[in-house]
Parts: structure tokens; sequence; C-alpha cells
């Protein structure tokens, strides 16, 4: 055996951490991090929320898992929440983003086959897209690094630039089923789609007998001040998945989908057996009993603003280091002028950590539990970092 024991898939900065408490994450070697990366954006509640852990502590206690063999009542009541917050009317929980979106695509499939339509089985996606990791969810992003050296891009997967509407709907023909975005890319570099371009796939879809699906695995369960980023467009989807924040750090996530699109998830098409375990169920609806609590989501969107105008004052102070300020609520972009691994450097060596992304972008998604005075001293730490940033571009 050469070097670590784990696949080398994962270039890991030598941080190693032992304890968090809210926003804030603690080494092995006692340093104090303030964590605005947030186990990319899944611990939606931060770390040690007295809520969850007495939620799975309790469960813990009396059943972690039994299969969907039975009936799970956790799964029913979390189904229901969902639904009644939500556009969707069912509901079919995963362990995790990709399996959530593999059920959105093939529920969209499904429901072209049960209209006695199989021949439409195309879903259409955009450039910069991230939709996961497995072989369907790596064709669906049609990113070529992602898709190299593992073999022929699935099938029935076509992508347009990014926001071109016209491509979409020169490519939309008698093979297409469906349209798959994200409401604001995430790992693509925290590209925000207009409200207008969403209202504008809605029409494309309902003109065309499309199902308009989307990927509110990073934006969904309160990211972005509202519980789902598509209800600032004003536009409902088809089918849309989440995983994230949904379990505050418990591996789960979920494809929601209205009784209509959902028609051809019959007995038997689709499983899983660990998905919607009474472990996950009971931290789902403990992330629920506090993000849909009155006043929690207008706070989310309180501190993004908050953040937001604290960073564009940054970003004019810093302009060789910092071009824009991107995102919505608590998903935030900085795209930067230098390389954005050396901005996300000099923020750890702050203390504060981050995720980069595409576009040459810095990610900040804090724990939808951030406080004021968090906030406020992140934006020091940004301050300082973009600082030494652009001393060193100056030099
Ligand atoms: C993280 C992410 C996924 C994949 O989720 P996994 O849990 O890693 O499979 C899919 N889509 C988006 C938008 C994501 O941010």
């Amino acid at each position: 055996m050469t070097g670590s024991a784990l696949y080398e898939t994962f270039a890991r900065a030598p941080l190693a951490f032992e304890k968090g408490e809210g926003s804030w994450l603690t080494t092995v070697t006692g340093d104090r991090y303030l964590d605005f990366a947030a186990g990319i954006a899944v611990n939606s509640l931060g770390y040690s929320h007295p809520h969850l852990v007495a939620a799975l502590t309790e469960q813990a206690g009396k059943l972690w898992h039994v299969s969907n063999l039975y009936e799970i009542p956790g799964q029913q009541r979390l189904a229901e929440r969902l639904v009644a917050n939500s556009f969707a009317d069912k509901v079919f929980f995963t362990n995790s983003g990709a399996e959530a979106i593999e059920c959105a695509i093939k529920t969209a499939r499904r429901y072209h086959f049960a209209k006695g339509q199989p021949e439409r089985y195309r879903t259409i996606t955009f450039e910069g897209a991230f939709h996961g990791r497995t072989l369907a969810t790596i064709a669906a992003g049609g990113q070529a690094k992602y898709l190299e050296g593992f073999g022929p891009k699935a099938d029935g997967f076509d992508q347009v630039p990014f926001g071109d509407l016209d491509a979409v709907e020169k490519l939309i023909g008698p093979t297409t089923a469906a349209i798959l975005i994200e409401p604001i890319q995430g790992e693509g570099g925290v590209r925000v789609v207009p409200a207008q371009t969403m209202r504008r796939l809605r029409d494309l879809c309902d003109t065309n007998g499309l199902l308009l699906v989307l990927d509110e695995v990073q934006s969904g369960i309160g990211r972005t001040g509202r519980f789902l980023a598509h209800e600032w467009s004003g536009v409902a989807p088809d089918i849309a998945a989440i995983a994230k924040g949904i379990g505050g750090g418990f591996p789960m996530g979920a494809c929601l989908a209205t009784d209509e699109a959902a028609v051809g998830m019959t007995a038997g098409v689709h499983g899983t057996t660990f998905g919607g375990n009474p472990l996950a169920m009971a931290v789902g609806n403990a992330v629920l009993d506090v993000v849909l609590a009155d006043g929690f989501l207008d706070a989310v969107a309180a501190r993004g603003l908050l953040m937001k105008q604290g960073l564009a004052s940054i970003a004019d102070e810093f302009p060789d280091v910092i071009e824009e300020i991107r995102g919505e609520g608590l998903l935030l972009g900085l795209k930067c002028k230098v390389p954005n691994t050396k901005v996300s450097a000099a923020l750890r060596d702050q203390k504060l950590l981050c995720a980069t992304a595409g576009d040459n972008v810095v990610r900040l998604l804090p724990p939808l539990t951030v406080t004021e005075d968090e906030v406020r001293i992140a934006l020091d730490r940004i301050r300082t970092g973009a600082r030494t940033v652009a001393a060193a571009k100056a030099s």
C-alpha cells in the first residue's frame, strides 16, 4: 500500500475537526474555525443543535432501521410536512442528493411511459450544472472533468448553455421528457437563474408537454430564505430533488412530485434499502421543526442581506480581488479576480472556512442559524483575507 488507505479522490485541506457548536468547529489541536462551508450546505442548523441531538439520540434508543417492507410513521409525517409546505403531493426518500436526482429523472421518464409515450425519455440540462456523481447524474451534469474515463456517457441527456432559452426551444423534440435545472447553480459558481428564465422554462414545458424538474439539493430547505428556492420565481415545478440541508448532517434526500408527475411510479418500479429509515426521518422532522418555525426563514433572508451588503462593500474596497457578489439568502458567491483557491486559503488563514465553486467563485454557505455577530466576524475576516491577497498581488 502507498500513502493513505483511502481513495485519493479528494484534495483535502490539512485540518481535522473534533467537535462543533453552532457555527464553530474546533480542530483536534484546539483551533477554532468559523464555518461558512457548513459541510457544503448540509449542516443547516450548525453543529450540536440541541433539538437535533435530542431527536437523534431519542430515536437511536428506539429503532434505527426496519426497511421499506414496513410502514414507517416518521416517513409519513415528514412527507406530509414536505407536501404541506411545497408544490408537491408525493415524496420518495433517498440517502443522498444524487439518488434524489436519479429518482427525479426516473419519475419524469415513467410519466411519459405511463402516458403511452415511452420514446420521450431525454432530459435537457444546462452547462455548469452539477447533479451528483452517479453514472446518470454525471451525464446530466455534462461536465467533461466528471465524465472522463468512465465509459460512454449515459444516454438521454442534452445540454444547452446556461440561460440559453433559444437553444432549449430548438432542442425540444418528440423524444424530450423534461427540463432539469438548479434554481441557483451551486457547484457551477453560485449562478442564479433569473425569475423570468424560470417562467419561460415553465411555459416551454407546458407548451410541449414536458416536466419541469428542479435540483434543489443545495438551494432547498431554507438556504435562500424561502423553503425552496424556486418560490422566489413564483414558478412551480412538477418534480424537485432535495437533500443536503434536510438532514442537518444526517445523510438523506428526497424526490418531491405532483400527483400527476408521479403517475408512473407505481408499486415495485423503484426502491431503496436505506432510504427513509426511522433514524433519518427523526432527524429530518427535527430539522423541519426549526426551519418551519415562525420567523426562521425571514431571519435567514435578513442575515443573507446583511452578508451580501457587507460583501459588496468589501468587493468595492478590493476590486482586484473580488469582481462580483452573487447568490440569494445564505447561498452566496464571490466571483474572484485571482484564483479562488488563493482567496479560500487566505480565508482559512483567518480561520474562516468556505467552499470553492466553478467559474472561479468562492462559496459562502453558513449554517442557517448563523447569528448577526457571526456574520460581522466573517465579514471582518473576509476583509482581512482580501487585503492580504491584494497586497500579495501588488508586490
Ligand atoms: C450536492 C449536490 C448534488 C449531489 O448530492 P450528493 O448527496 O453528493 O449525491 C446534486 N445536486 C446539487 C445541486 C448538489 O449541490
